[in-house]
């Protein structure tokens, strides 16, 4: 092995603030669900009412979840339903599409993937019509090294249980998965890994896509600076991606908590 090959350590191996700036506000899991909805409507990653996040904490069957026909931009936490393994609702005011057996079944086969989001976001969907995974360009998309999956064909709409489970068994365990004609589903152990992919991937695949235009070959990274970057990320920069969009999201709007 060479040099260039040793894995460059990085995240809490290097590093570990000693303070962080906390959220301020105490939140229910439904409350901080809504703020994760909130924020990522906010920044351009979810095609108005499409796509949901899934959240099934260490341990339970039952899973938190957005209802059918509110767009993530106006949900509240009193929104927020509660399926039960099989994708039915236990909880909730609202009901919920079958197109959820994707987050069940994903939670059901993955046990480190306790948070699960989809939707169509404009860059990540563009590059899939070109039938590509981005160019990983910029030291953020180290995030994503070794940890994205193209599923290269559509079949139509996910409306059973038994489709969801094919669809799964496509996206190879990866942490970030593209589907072709479709979108993206980001996971995560935690809420703040999978909404910061998801927040990362649209970004990263907007900067691919731009560099695809100029025709030109982008400065390359060196695989084992890229790994002590990717746990950087996982590690640090997470958490308090998250406790920042929280605080602005609140800040924006409070009744986002009712
Ligand atoms: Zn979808």
């Amino acid at each position: 092995m060479s040099a260039a090959d040793l894995t460059r350590p990085g995240g809490s191996a290097v590093w570990v603030p000693s303070v962080v700036p906390p959220i301020g506000v105490e939140l229910s899991d439904a409350q901080a669900l809504a703020v994760a909805f909130r924020h990522l409507a906010e920044i351009g990653f979810a095609e108005n009412m499409a796509g949901h996040i899934t959240w099934q904490p260490n341990g339970q069957t039952e899973m938190l979840v957005n209802p059918w026909g509110l767009w993530w931009a106006e949900l509240t936490a009193s929104d927020i339903c509660t399926v039960d393994e099989n994708a039915r609702v236990v909880r909730g005011r609202w009901d919920v599409t079958p197109a959820i057996h994707i987050h069940t079944e994903l939670h059901r086969a993955r046990p480190d993937a306790r948070v699960v989001i989809h939707n169509h976001p404009y860059y990540v969907s563009l590059l899939a019509a070109l039938q590509t995974l981005p160019e990983l360009v910029h030291q953020t998309g180290s995030l994503f090294l070794d940890d994205l999956c193209f599923v290269d064909s559509y079949d139509g709409e996910i409306d059973s249980a038994a489709r969801a489970r094919e669809l799964v068994e496509r996206t190879g365990g990866a942490n970030l998965a593209i589907l072709a004609s479709h979108g993206v589903i980001a996971t995560g152990r935690t809420l703040a890994e999978a909404v910061y992919r998801s927040a990362t991937i649209e970004r990263v695949c907007k900067l691919a896509y731009h560099v695809m235009l100029t025709g030109r070959t982008p400065s390359p990274m060196k695989r084992s600076d890229m790994a002590g970057m990717q746990a950087s990320l996982i590690e640090r920069a997470a958490d308090v991606y998250w406790a920042g969009a929280a605080r602005m999201t609140i800040k924006a709007d409070r009744r986002v908590l009712d």
